[in-house]
């Protein structure tokens, strides 16, 4: 398996969730929670007669997007029209941008570097665009099966877009997922996405096996998705490979709900749709002065923030390098530090537990993050420090926190505490030895035989218990045992 290539690029939308208004037009750029048609006008609704008007704002955030990930910026934003027919666009064509006949993407030749289990990859951007969302299409049956008819919304419609292309230089589903990950953490430190918000960050990947086919996904909401379905399509391509057939070139369609890509409506051929620069919307110029006043506002961007923390907290480049793939993480993690102390701790808190659990539990970091707030984490470190809880009832702490919302205070009140967990260890301790003289009586000759009681131990607690504590309980009971 592993002398066999595998090529992923990606093909990312990113919504400019910043922006007050649509690309084109003056309606809201807050469609989440409207009543379905009610942020939309005659421009993006495409009725005849309407002309758009360029959103600038939008160039400045592309612009600074550019230059965060090392693109050469065009000296002109021109845009075209693709036309295909579909429900959720309702002018028939999307005004987007070209890279031929004359025509430039807005930059090119970028680059963004991931590392995954400590080896480094760059990742080359091949062009990033500007352009404009579609519409949604809703089933009242949750999906396309079952449903009779369908909704449109065209909230959505006009929603200004990043289209951010890689080279197909990605080798696992992993190293995907992070990469995604990352970029997503660059457009938090720049403002310019949410990416907590449903369908703001969203994914198309194309995957070629040792050569073979390109088969594109179509449809993936999130990173952690991006790795279930590359993970998936690429199984399911060795498959067809072992059996001695052949990948076809095709466009699937990944359906989070059972975790598979299927076969989707094959898709248009490049000539099909019938590219031509929008007459509506003449070439604006990106002026030199424009791109170094953008440059000069840059804020600290996530690989000099992992220098930065990994030096002044003395936390490590791996841990930096995680927290910073998530700006609400990172920001948790430096005012939680400086609010309550102890930054190896709460870094290790949030990349091995809370992560761990906000994964586990399909959660969003926010929710995550809120849960296991500052205030949180202090008690934690002050209880951990005076003793009242062991590092094992801590991780259960954070546990609760996370996937319940409790207050570590209401767990101490319950009693969930070290001195009343070594009181219970005790009385389990005293059942085995009741239960196994023999065993104890070895036990006082050769101290290797030490472990057979530590078993017992471990069996009567589910191996709940913490080994340390029981040794040293057991060890000073022999002890006492033998002085007798
Ligand atoms: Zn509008």
């Amino acid at each position: 398996m592993s002398s066999i290539t595998i090529a992923i690029g990606l093909e990312v939308h990113a919504q400019i969730t910043s922006l007050r208004s649509k690309l084109f037009c003056g309606c809201p750029s807050d469609y989440r929670d409207r009543p379905p048609n009610a942020n939309v006008c005659p421009v993006c609704l495409g009725l005849p007669g309407s002309l758009p008007v360029f959103n600038r704002r939008a160039l400045e955030k592309a612009v600074a997007v550019a230059l965060a990930l090392n693109c050469e910026i065009s000296d002109k934003l021109s845009f075209v029209r693709k036309h295909y027919f579909y429900p959720d666009m309702p002018k028939n064509y999307q005004v987007s941008q070209y890279d031929r006949y004359g025509l430039t993407p807005l930059a090119v030749g970028g680059s963004l570097t991931v590392e995954v289990d400590g080896s480094r990859r760059t990742v080359r951007i091949r062009r990033i665009n500007i352009e404009e969302d579609t519409g949604r299409i809703v089933y009242p049956e949750r999906s396309i099966l079952g449903s009779r008819y369908a909704l449109v919304d065209y909230n959505r419609a006009g929603i200004a877009l990043l289209e951010i292309v890689t080279e197909p230089d990605l080798r696992s589903p992993r190293e995907a997922r992070v990469f995604l990950e990352k970029l997503g953490s660059v457009l938090e430190h720049l403002e310019v996405t949410d990416t907590s918000l449903e369908g703001a960050l969203r994914a198309d990947a194309n995957v070629s096996i040792a050569g073979g086919a390109r088969v594109e996904i179509k449809n993936i909401g999130s990173p952690k998705e991006l790795e279930k379905a590359l993970s998936y399509e690429i199984s399911r391509q060795l498959s067809i490979i072992k059996s001695g057939g052949t990948v076809e070139r095709e466009t699937r369609h990944w359906v989070k709900e059972k975790g598979i890509t299927v076969a989707s409506r094959a898709k248009e051929l490049e000539g099909e749709y019938r590219y031509f620069p929008d007459p509506d919307l003449p070439p604006i110029p990106v002026g030199r002065d424009l791109i170094e006043r953008i440059a000069r506002s840059l804020p600290e961007l996530p690989d000099s923030r992992a220098r930065r923390i990994a030096k002044e907290y003395e936390i490590g480049d791996y841990m930096a390098s995680v927290l910073v793939l998530h700006k609400r993480l990172c920001d948790h993690f430096e005012a939680s530090s400086r609010a309550c102390g102890s930054p190896k701790l709460i870094a290790s808190l949030l990349v091995n537990e809370l992560l761990r659990w906000v994964d586990e539990a399909g959660m969003d970091i926010a929710t995550g993050v809120s849960r296991l707030s500052t205030d949180r984490l202090c008690k934690l470190v002050r209880y951990l420090d005076s003793g009242l809880i062991s590092v094992k009832l801590l991780k259960e702490y954070v546990r609760l926190a996370v996937l319940e919302d409790t207050d570590p205070e209401e767990l101490v009140f319950r009693g969930m505490t070290a001195i009343r967990e070594a009181e219970e260890l005790e009385r389990v301790v005293e059942e085995v030895f009741r239960e196994n003289p023999k065993a104890v009586e070895d036990a006082l000759k050769d101290p290797r035989a030490v472990n057979f009681l530590v078993g017992q131990v471990m069996k009567k607690t589910g191996k709940r218990a913490d080994p340390k504590l029981v040794n040293e309980i057991i060890r000073r009971r022999l002890f006492e045992h033998g002085s007798r």
